[in-house]
């Protein structure tokens, strides 16, 4: 696909993506996004977030847990 902001090319990566779900935020490896390869932006499939959905709302493994910073500028 083409990027919508600036109509640059798209490639299927794998990402990790920050995911927020019920007010809890998860850190998720190896998601499939199309990526634009001259900004950067990323775009994901509503059929890849609603499966990260259903991963987290199911009994799932945790590989790592971290401590996050909020800061405020
Ligand atoms: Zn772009």
């Amino acid at each position: 696909m083409n990027c919508e902001f600036c109509g640059g090319k798209t490639e299927k990566k794998k990402v990790k993506r920050q995911h927020w779900l019920h007010g809890k935020l998860y850190i998720v490896e190896n998601v499939e996004a199309e990526v634009c390869s001259e900004c950067g932006e990323r775009y994901f499939h509503a059929k890849i977030l609603d499966g990260i959905d259903s991963l987290l709302e199911s009994t799932h493994k945790i590989k790592e847990r971290l401590e996050v910073e909020v800061v405020s500028l």
